[in-house]
């Protein structure tokens, strides 16, 4: 619920003004300060990330999380500001969920006690607004923004949704993962095939655009399946599913190579089964996302317009270009025009927070100080949730 006017807001459209902002909802720690002249638009006066290493640890854990943020975002922030001799931005912008609970609590705390140390308003920004308004960000004379109403398919290690955003506050869900993310899947089945690093699908995508000249030798009938598509009603489900592709990765190996590993198999042969596994993912991907726009578009929730609409593809998994390219030419049939963000910031990072804290600051919205952090907060109940104070709602 809204609480209405409980405190004088300052007016932020009508001046320029700093913005520092804070995202730590997974296991990256990173700082933003953002400038905001009147009427023009964003700057970006630097962003620092300090990434947790968790190629030991296979994954990521979670109390080693929140102490990576513990140890660095302080420091962070006071370097930042130090070296732009800022005292005092005028709004600090936190992720406030949803995600890892330590992880946010130390970001979204440390924002709270700066906010009563300078005595600035907070925003609490949802991670996943943050994603998809990123490309809203990239303003400029030669460049075209997403408007509202637009869609997001917003890909990460965490979620795998389609959003229609009729506005910063309101969010409609058009499809979503049944099991787990396409980040989290992609991660899965890059270590099976023993590619190593902190960020797997990343290193997938590298690994399966490099060129090798061996052959590879992999028989044509191990094939990855396309989820929710073998009984009537999947095909016309408008959900992804990504827990399949790691079952079907196992029992292909077992019934190919027998006792030996993928991760042991020669460089060309798990390279192609890396490309079939991405691509496979990526189908499924393509396929669901057209099912669920020609659906919106039938029942009416999507307008049909002469004007193109806004696709934006957020998150993580979005900077693969493969993925990019895959888009395009599978929802060609639709009239969409295309943002993708530039790769660095479509991972995890405070640029998208400060300027999601922007969009809805400017909206007259900040963040009662009693407000906790949530590792759970569905997109579609951005507003529905308590601690906002509104100056125009
Ligand atoms: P996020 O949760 O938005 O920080 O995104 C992290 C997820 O994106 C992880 O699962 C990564 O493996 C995945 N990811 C990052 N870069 C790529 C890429 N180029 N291709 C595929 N997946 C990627
Ligand atoms: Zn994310």
């Amino acid at each position: 619920m809204i609480r209405r006017k409980l405190r004088t807001l300052r007016a932020p459209a009508q001046r320029l003004y700093h913005v520092l902002a804070i995202e730590s909802s997974c296991d990256d720690a990173t700082v933003a300060l953002i400038y905001r002249p009147k009427n023009q638009p964003p700057v970006l006066v630097e962003h620092v990330k300090e990434s947790l290493d968790n190629t030991t640890a296979g994954g990521i854990i979670p109390l080693d999380a929140r102490n990576h943020h513990q140890k660095h975002l302080a420091p962070m922030v006071k370097d930042l500001l130090t070296r732009h001799g800022i005292k005092r931005p005028d709004i600090v912008a936190a992720t406030r969920g949803p995600g890892m609970i330590g992880s946010l609590s130390a970001g979204y705390n440390l924002a709270k006690g700066l906010c009563v140390a300078w005595d600035v308003p907070l925003v609490g920004v949802h991670h996943m607004l943050g994603h998809l308004v990123t490309p809203r960000f990239f303003q400029g004379p030669d460049q075209a923004v997403p408007q509202y109403p637009f869609v997001s398919l917003l890909v990460s290690g965490g979620h795998t949704m389609l959003v229609l955003s009729k506005s910063a506050l309101e969010h409609k869900v058009l499809a979503n993962t049944v099991d787990i993310a396409i980040g989290d899947m992609l991660d899965k089945c890059a270590r099976e095939l023993g590619i190593t690093g902190s960020m797997l699908g990343k290193e997938m995508e590298v690994f399966v655009n490099t060129k090798l000249e061996s052959p590879h030798n992999v028989p044509d009938e191990f094939v990855m399946p396309n989820p929710l598509q073998n009984k009537g009603g999947r095909v016309n489900l408008a959900a992804y599913s990504f827990a399949a592709f790691i079952t079907a990765l196992r029992i292909a190996q077992q019934q190919y190579y027998g006792s030996t590993q993928l991760k042991n198999l020669p460089e060309a042969a798990r390279q192609e089964i890396a490309r079939r596994v991405q691509h496979a993912i990526f189908n499924h991907l393509a396929t669901k996302t057209a099912l669920a726009l020609s659906q919106a578009l039938e029942s009416g929730l999507i307008a049909r317009t002469e004007n193109p609409l806004d696709f934006v593809c957020a998150g993580g998994v979005a900077s693969n270009l493969n993925l990019r390219d895959m888009l395009r030419s599978q929802l060609s049939g639709f009239n969409l025009t295309h943002h993708y963000p530039p790769p660095k910031w479509c991972t995890d990072n405070a640029l998208m927070i400060g300027w999601a804290g922007i969009e809805l600051w400017e909206l007259g919205l900040s963040t009662d100080l009693s407000a906790l952090p949530s590792a759970k907060w569905p997109i579609e109940d951005l507003m529905n949730f308590p601690g906002w104070h509104s100056s125009t709602l």
